[in-house]
């Protein structure tokens, strides 16, 4: 069924279905791969999708973490137990069905030729492995910063990049100890390249002043905040 368009996307095609889940893999103590039947939707890559739950104020957001030319839409989720939405999903199965709707969003890449870092916090990364998924032979950077090593989800397939993963509580040979800022202080960042955020707000702020004060143009960076931290 196609349904009303957003105002801040007007040139989407928005079509809301129920879908087939097709398989629901849980990846992390608390992260979770959900893949849904496409349903004929075209979803750009860094785009997301509505997850609807039994009423309006249970909708959530989710950037797809599959490639443009993927056969399913998947999404990547962290449980939240006290939260609204994610308890439901977590209890999905293959063969249970659930309503979604999209695309939309606008945190899509803007020019693929150009070299790119993607700094994320988190299940923040879900863009990251969608935009490398469709446009393989990116010149990317990837700093992902999360608590523990089972949270770098999708690692395996970033390993051909120039990846930085990040714990900030935990340690590990091959990887960063501490947070992406402290990582990010460290690194010379190149004024051609467009740099995406993704993740928690806290980190986006940050990281944006660290941008602007290595004097990245402001017309350089690109947000999409997802969560404000529950974690200290
Ligand atoms: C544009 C956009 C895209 C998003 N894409 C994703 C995505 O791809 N994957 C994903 O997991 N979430 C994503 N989110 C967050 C998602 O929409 C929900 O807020 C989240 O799944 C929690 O839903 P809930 O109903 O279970 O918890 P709620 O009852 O809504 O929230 C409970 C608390 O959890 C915090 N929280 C929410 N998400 C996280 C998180 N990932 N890590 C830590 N704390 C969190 C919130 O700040 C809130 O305080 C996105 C949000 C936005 C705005």
């Amino acid at each position: 069924m196609q349904i009303s368009k957003r105002a801040d996307v007007p040139d989407l095609d928005v079509r809301r279905v129920r879908g087939n889940v097709i398989e629901q893999r849980q990846i992390s103590p608390d992260g979770y791969h959900l893949i849904l039947a496409r349903d004929g939707v075209d979803v750009e890559a860094g785009r997301l999708v509505t997850l609807h739950g039994r009423s309006l104020v249970e909708d959530r957001s989710y950037t797809v973490v599959s490639g443009e030319r993927d056969e399913h839409i998947e999404v990547l989720y962290r449980l939240i137990p006290t939260g609204v939405l994610t308890p439901q999903l977590a209890a999905l199965q293959s063969g249970d069905t659930i309503e979604w709707s999209g695309p939309y969003g606008q945190f899509v890449l803007r020019d693929p030729a150009r070299p790119i870092w993607f700094i994320a916090t988190g299940t923040g990364i879900a863009p990251c492995r969608s935009y490398i998924r469709t446009h393989p032979n990116l010149d990317i950077t990837i700093l992902h910063g999360v608590r523990h090593t089972a949270e770098l989800y999708f690692r395996d397939e970033f390993s051909s990049y120039k990846y930085h993963p990040c714990l900030s509580a935990d340690t590990a040979p091959d990887c960063h100890s501490g947070r992406v800022t402290q990582r990010l202080k460290d690194i010379h960042c190149p004024l051609e390249a467009h740099y995406y955020l993704c993740g928690a707000y806290e980190m986006i702020y940050e990281v944006q002043d660290m941008l602007l004060d290595k004097g990245v143009s402001p017309d350089h960076i690109f947000n999409e905040g997802y969560y404000y931290r529950l974690d200290p």
